[in-house]
């Protein structure tokens, strides 16, 4: 088995096991409850956006209501997770969706970093949850776990930005025949195991062939 295979068998035997299969955005590719999932984790701890996001949809089950929304009742709503600012983007976003795109999310990555509150990360992440393409967004979470595991290194002081990094990573994904289940898996892993702050080094399933546990 080669560095790569390994590190998605056991990857993907994790997830199986353990992944985040419950949250309701998980059983849906539908580009509104997807692009508003993407809004509502940013800089947000996942556990505490379920209840928010079933009150946004319950309240404007459809983009073109959100668009039409009241800022104070929206801002209302995202109040316990913090970043009020995401509900005039929010409002913002579904607006522009509305009125230059007849109400549907783009399915284009030009078109949706064009939006407000819409960077690289959600861009690729709608196009990959929503629409099946074979995309990776990536973020600290996901770089945490690829240099640990492969070793690289960025010489920029915001690791995020390092393309070169990105394509490296990307280039592994290339293996894989669902890029949104590998995304999930290391999204899930990242967040649970192979943490920033006292990664489970000693249970984790990687530990054999992690470069930064063996070296
Ligand atoms: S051994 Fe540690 S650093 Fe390596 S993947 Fe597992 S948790 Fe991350």
């Amino acid at each position: 088995m080669n560095e790569d295979s390994c590190f998605w068998w056991e990857l993907l035997a994790w997830y199986s096991n353990n992944g985040r299969h419950h949250f309701p955005w998980r059983n849906t590719k539908d580009p509104y409850r997807i692009l508003l999932t993407e809004f509502l984790l940013q800089q947000t701890h996942v556990r505490k956006v379920e209840e928010v996001y079933e009150q946004i949809l319950f309240k404007y089950p459809d983009l073109n209501e959100l668009a039409r929304a009241n800022i104070e009742i929206v801002e209302e709503i995202i109040a316990p997770i913090g970043l009020r600012y995401r509900a005039q983007r929010l409002i913002n976003t579904a607006g522009i969706i509305s009125t230059q795109h007849n109400g549907k999310v783009p399915n284009d990555y030009k078109e949706l970093i064009k939006l407000p509150g819409v960077g690289d990360y959600i861009a690729n992440a709608v196009l990959c949850y929503a629409y099946d393409h074979p995309v990776v967004p990536i973020d600290t979470n996901v770089i945490r776990l690829f240099t640990r595991y492969f070793g690289y290194t960025s010489n920029n002081p915001r690791p995020r930005m390092d393309k070169e990094l990105a394509s490296k990573i990307r280039a592994h994904f290339e293996v894989m025949k669902s890029t949104r289940e590998a995304n999930l898996a290391v999204l899930d892993f990242a967040g649970a195991v192979c943490t920033a702050r006292n990664p489970e080094h000693l249970l984790c399933p990687l530990s054999r062939h992690c470069k930064y546990f063996n070296s």
